[in-house]
C-alpha cells in the first residue's frame, strides 16, 4: 500500500514544483529579501530613540530637536534628497482643545466604566458603526498625570506659534524617477507621555524602511518619500502644507507625480475591545491584525481600495505573525488631506474610527503612552506592518537587488 501512495503523490506535485526545479536560474525573491533586512530589536531601537525627546510636541525645541535627529538618520541611511519642508502654524483662537480625538474627556488616563453602545444610534469619525463596548477617550491635559519628574520636566515647554518644518527624503527611480509613492507617519505627539505608539511606532516604521531602500544595492523603477510629518495632533497641518505647497508642482523637476499616499499611525496595540468595566487584556491578542484604511467617501475611493488590496495581498505573503484587515473609513490622520487627490490609505493597530475611538486603545494620548509600556507582541505587531508596507511598495516600484 505504502509504495503506490508515494507514487500517487509524487504525480500529483510534479506539475506544481517544475518549474522552479527545473529552472537553476530562478532567483529567489528579492522583496523576501528586502523583507528580512527589517529587524524587531532595530524597529525597537528606533522608537526607543525617538522617545528620548519626550512627547515630541509640534512648536517645541523637543520638537525640532526630534525632527533633527530624524534628519541626521535618515542621511545615515544614504536615503537621497534629504529636504525639509517649511510652513507657518498659528493655532486658531481661542485654542481648541489639542487633538482631534476629543470625543470625550478622561480623566484617569486607564479608561474607567465601559459603556454599551445603543444600538444603530452611534456613527462613528470616518463613518463606521460603533458596535460592543466602548470606553471613553482623550487627550491628557493634565501634568500631574505623568508620574515620572524628568519626563514631566521634558514634556513641561508649551508650543509657540510660527514656523515649523518637517523631514523627509527620497529614494530616486531608475526608470520612473518623476512619480513616486509617498510613505508617512507623524513625528509629534501630545498627552504627557514619551508618544512611544503614537506615533513613534509609525515614524519609525517609515524611517526602517527608508533604511532598507536605500541601502546601496536596492534599484527601484519608480520613487518613494519617505516624510515625518510634524502638526498631525493639531488637526494634519503639516500634512496639509505639503498638499498646498507642492500639489500644483507635481510633474514638473521639483515634485514627482504622487502615485499614493500611505500613511502609519499608532501600530503597536491591539489588545482588542474593553470589558464591560472598561479595563482591556494586559497582553497583544494573538488574533492582532494590521487594519488597512481607505476613505469609502474619498474621490480616490475605488483605486485607494485597490491599493488597500495590494497591502493586504503583501501581508499574506511577506509579514510573519499578524493578518491584515482592509477598512473603508480612513480618518483622522495624515493620508486624508491627499484622499481627493491621490489613492490614499493608512495602516494601525486598530480602526480609528470604530475602535480607537471606542477606548480600544488606553494609552492613547495618554501619558501612559511610554517606550515601557510595551511588550515585544506589541512591537511585533509594527513590524509586522512595516513588512506590509515594504513588501507592498517593493512591489509597486519594482524593486531589485544588484
Ligand atoms: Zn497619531
Amino acid at each position: 500500500m505504502l509504495r503506490p501512495f508515494v507514487v500517487l503523490l509524487a504525480a500529483l506535485a510534479l506539475p506544481a514544483v517544475a518549474p522552479a526545479q527545473g529552472d537553476s536560474t530562478a532567483a529567489p525573491d528579492p522583496i523576501a529579501q528586502l523583507v528580512a533586512r527589517l529587524d524587531l530589536e532595530r524597529y525597537k531601537a528606533t522608537i526607543k530613540g525617538l522617545t528620548t525627546f519626550g512627547d515630541r510636541r509640534q512648536g517645541t525645541d523637543r520638537n525640532r530637536a526630534a525632527v533633527d535627529w530624524i534628519e541626521a538618520q535618515l542621511k545615515s541611511y544614504g536615503c537621497g534628497n534629504v529636504s525639509r519642508l517649511k510652513y507657518d502654524y498659528q493655532p486658531p483662537s481661542p485654542p481648541s482643545p489639542e487633538g482631534r480625538g476629543g470625543q470625550g474627556v478622561r480623566t484617569d488616563g486607564r479608561g474607567g466604566q465601559g459603556v454599551r453602545t445603543p444600538r444603530d444610534t452611534t456613527r462613528a469619525a470616518g463613518g463606521g458603526r460603533y458596535r460592543g463596548v466602548r470606553a471613553q477617550t482623550g487627550v491628557n491635559t493634565d501634568s500631574t498625570k505623568q508620574p515620572d519628574a524628568r519626563l514631566r520636566a521634558l514634556d513641561a515647554p508649551a508650543s509657540t506659534a510660527g514656523a515649523r518644518e518637517e523631514v523627509y527624503c527620497t529614494k530616486i527611480g531608475t526608470t520612473h524617477p518623476g512619480e513616486m509613492y509617498i510613505v508617512g507617519g507623524h513625528m509629534d505627539g501630545i498627552g504627557w507621555g514619551e508618544a512611544a505608539n503614537d506615533d513613534g511606532s509609525g515614524t519609525a516604521l517609515v524611517m526602517e524602511l527608508a533604511r532598507v531602500f536605500s541601502s546601496a544595492d536596492v534599484r527601484t523603477d519608480r520613487s518613494i518619500r519617505f516624510i515625518l510629518w510634524n502638526n498631525e495632533e493639531t488637526g494634519l497641518n503639516g500634512s496639509r502644507a505639503y498638499v498646498e505647497q507642492r500639489r500644483a508642482l507635481q510633474g514638473t523637476k521639483d515634485e514627482p507625480k504622487w502615485l499614493g499616499m500611505i500613511q502609519h499611525d499608532m501600530m503597536l496595540f491591539d489588545h482588542g475591545m474593553p470589558r464591560a468595566d472598561g479595563t482591556l487584556a494586559a497582553e497583544q491578542r494573538p488574533e492582532a491584525d494590521v487594519n488597512i484604511e481607505f476613505q469609502a467617501s474619498a474621490k480616490f475611493a475605488a483605486e485607494a481600495e485597490q491599493l488597500a488590496w495590494t497591502f493586504e495581498r503583501a501581508n499574506e505573503k511577506y509579514a510573519t505573525d499578524y493578518p491584515a484587515s482592509v477598512g473603508s473609513h480612513m480618518t483622522n490622520t495624515d493620508s486624508a488631506p491627499f484622499q481627493d487627490y491621490v489613492p490614499a490609505i493608512s495602516l494601525r493597530e486598530n480602526e480609528r474610527g470604530t475602535q480607537i475611538g471606542a477606548g480600544w486603545d488606553p494609552n492613547w494620548h495618554q501619558p501612559t503612552d511610554l517606550y515601557a509600556t510595551y511588550g515585544d507582541k506589541d512591537f511585533r505587531l509594527g513590524l509586522n506592518a512595516a513588512q506590509t508596507t515594504l513588501g507592498a511598495i517593493a512591489g509597486l516600484v519594482g524593486a531589485t537587488i544588484q
